[in-house]
């Protein structure tokens, strides 16, 4: 026994399936995962984990996985060496570059990836290419909620800690099925409404697990939630709530935006929303009284096409009621798949290097510039093409080449039908994956890559924070961490880098990027972690804007905004409107989840949630099918009768079917910031004879 004991490795992971960021030891002998120990020194965590951390790590030895790189060759693929697909990899984006440039080639980074894989990702485009095109899946959730921070009060993160929502006197969640998606966090909240008195509102079109145990539940109509915080933020004013003191003291622009708040009344508010006066007087009366306020808000809010402008509404209320810059405060958007905070921070971004440095900022570009070797003319000082520009651009033939490293784009982008159209006609695609996806399949090479747990890497949770993992296991086959890939294509476009581990990446970034100045493998050591901005000697932020606001004059902005209408609204042919989001049980496209797991048996169907009131009026019972139908396509699927939805409106997850809810989902997007309006479907629906 003593013997066995000494062959199982205890390896410190983080876990890859959502914002949360738990980190706990990962128990192995060889490839055999033996389970996962949360431990109390986890910081985002302690010793909590969901389903998913627990059991959800079955795909890591799937004999689905990619072991060996593959090139497409008279239309099927064949196993090829790493020094092989490496050089038809090289050589097919050097064609394009010279023929059409650099920006003809589009970069989709992981939001699954390590920070240090980010980083080369965004290096290869800017560096070799000279192109800004390059981005990751934020553009899909949270780049909306980001621009919303960027406009009032300058950092795209969470203002505070996990551990510091439970210091709020009132959590306030609009749009976050937070049991489902963030469900550590969940627990903590549960934890201090149920022990410590702390308040909690829901704001949501459905009835999920948080808005059952809410103190007051608000079911809005889809896509109005601008409209609440806005007039929530008029009723503060009215009322002697809003904090005159802060306003004066620490925030510009609130005369404007106080004028600006003149058509948002509560009669107004409640004919958008769909909520009554005295629901929505409740809840402001609520806000107006808390002495704290932390506000969450998720994909609800964002996958709209206006998800910007309340991102921002929501923002705009905080500051109003002077819930910044003090424990137990702030604005938390959270962040999904497990690194696309790290993602974005790490500059996979189509306007900023790693940090949030602007790329059309001279000064940044010659700093980058002379920190890469080059000249700043050697680097593009315009924006690049983003996600959803990208597949825009490789439909019109403008962009000749893509390099996807870890995203689902054929089944998770909106409109699929447009997105295979726009991979077929690209000149070279390459995709790097652990599993042959859809979007794979699109593909003339496909290079392996490697789970977390078989390689080294950082990633950075919602709450900012950057922690370290190790590899618990070898490569599988011959698959190899992202890293190394990049840094071996590199060579082979003339770009010797030579890293010898991850850490001198890392070492790179923070030698550049003010935000992880003080970052270092050395400060990441065991439990250890690091919440940006890092200061030169190490020191984290963990609570942002105490004493400024990241403006020049150190003051938050409250910005003025208008009502616009959602783009796809429901009419007497398309009659409902389909909410969408994920399960517990699974992630994303379930390329992990669904890889004959045990996560996968225990939610294996898809479905669509109808109201009772709907069921008995278009004469439906639990398990029958119904033929849902977008003015983009159509899905079958069984109906579940449940009040968790109401009205006319039904629910359906992202994670199953073929072609899937992104067959509904169109072109709408939000202007600002491009993000398709996922949550704006207009459906009709039919029942099916008996399948
Ligand atoms: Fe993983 Fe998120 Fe669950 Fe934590 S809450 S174990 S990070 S899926």
């Amino acid at each position: 026994d003593a013997l066995r004991q000494a062959e199982i490795k205890r390896t410190k992971t983080v876990c890859t399936y959502c914002g949360v960021g738990c980190s706990f030891e990962i128990w192995t002998r060889d490839r055999h995962i033996l389970k996962v120990q949360p431990v109390a020194e986890a910081p985002a965590n302690g010793i909590s984990t969901c389903v998913k951390g627990k059991f959800g790590w079955d795909f890591v030895n799937s004999p689905q996985r990619l072991t060996t790189p593959l090139i497409r060759e008279n239309g099927r693929f064949r196993p090829a060496s790493w020094d092989e697909a490496l050089d038809r990899v090289a050589q097919g984006l050097r064609d394009v570059a010279r023929q059409h440039g650099g920006d003809a080639i589009g970069f989709i980074g992981s939001s699954k990836a390590s920070n240090e894989e980010a980083y080369l990702t965004q290096k290869i485009a800017r560096l070799i290419f000279g192109t800004n095109n390059v981005d990751n899946s934020s553009r899909y959730c949270q780049n909306p909620a980001t621009e919303g921070l960027f406009r009032t009060v300058g950092y795209g993160g969470d203002a505070g800690t996990i551990r510091d929502l439970q210091k709020t006197e009132l959590i306030i969640t609009v749009g976050s099925n937070l049991a489902e998606n963030h469900p550590v966090i969940a627990s903590h909240i549960k934890q201090s409404h149920k022990h410590r008195g702390q308040k909690l509102l829901v704001v949501d079109p459905r009835k999920h697990e948080m808005a059952e145990r809410a103190d007051q539940f608000l079911r809005i109509k889809p896509g109005t939630d601008m409209v609440w915080a806005s007039a929530m933020s008029k009723y503060m004013f009215d009322h002697g709530y809003a904090d005159e003191a802060f306003l004066a003291q620490r925030v510009n622009q609130v005369e404007a935006y106080r004028a600006s708040l003149a058509p948002f009344t509560l009669e107004f508010a409640s004919e958008i929303t769909g909520l009554s006066v005295e629901e929505l007087t409740s809840a402001a009366e609520m806000i107006g009284q808390a002495g704290s306020v932390c506000l969450l808000w998720a994909m609800g809010i964002t996958q709209h096409s206006h998800g910007a402008d309340a991102s921002t509404a929501l923002s705009n209320l905080l500051l109003v009621t002077g819930n910044y810059g003090r424990p137990g405060t702030g604005g938390y958007p959270m962040r999904g798949h497990n690194n696309v905070q790290g993602a974005s921070d790490f500059g996979c971004l189509s306007n900023v290097y790693p940090g949030y440095e602007k790329v059309t900022d001279a000064a940044i570009r010659e700093k980058w510039a002379r920190a890469w070797g080059v000249t700043p003319e050697e680097l593009s000082d315009q924006a690049g093409a983003d996600n959803f520009m990208m597949v825009q651009h490789a439909h019109e033939g403008k962009l000749r080449a893509m390099y996807i490293t870890g995203e689902e784009t054929a089944f998770s982008d909106a409109d699929s039908t447009k997105v295979h159209e726009a991979f077929s006609r690209l000149d070279f695609m390459v995709v790097q994956d652990i599993f042959m996806s859809r979007t794979a399949e699109f593909a003339d090479v496909v290079l392996p890559g490697c789970p977390s747990v078989e390689k080294e890497g950082t990633f950075v949770n919602t709450e900012r924070r950057i922690q370290h993992f190790s590899p618990a296991m070898n490569p599988l086959g011959d698959s190899r961490p992202d890293w190394w890939i990049f840094t071996e294509l590199a060579a082979r476009l003339g770009h010797h880098w030579n890293y010898p581990n991850p850490g001198a990446i890392m070492a790179e970034a923070a030698g550049i990027a003010e935000i992880f100045a003080g970052v270092s493998y050395e400060r990441l050591v065991g439990w250890q972690s690091q919440i940006w901005p890092v200061l030169p000697d190490g020191e984290s932020t963990p609570l942002l804007y105490t004493e400024k606001f990241k403006f020049p004059d150190g003051k938050a902005r409250l910005y003025p905004l208008e009502w616009q209408r959602p783009m796809e609204e429901a009419d007497a042919e398309y009659d409902l409107m389909l909410d969408n989001g994920r399960m517990l049980e699974h992630f994303q496209s379930t390329n992990q989840t669904g890889q004959g797991g045990r996560m996968m048996s225990l939610s294996p169907n898809w479905f669509v949630e109808i109201s009772p009131q709907l069921a008995q009026a278009r004469d439906l019972k639990e398990g029958e099918w119904v033929e849902l139908k977008s003015r983009r396509g159509t899905v079958e699927v069984p109906v579940v009768v449940t009040d968790r939805v109401a009205g006319n409106v039904l629910f359906i997850p992202i994670h199953h079917g073929k072609p899937g809810v992104n067959g509904l989902t169109g072109e709408h997007h939000d202007p600002d910031v491009n993000t398709p309006a996922y949550k704006e479907i207009a459906v009709s629906m039919t029942k099916l004879a008996r399948r």
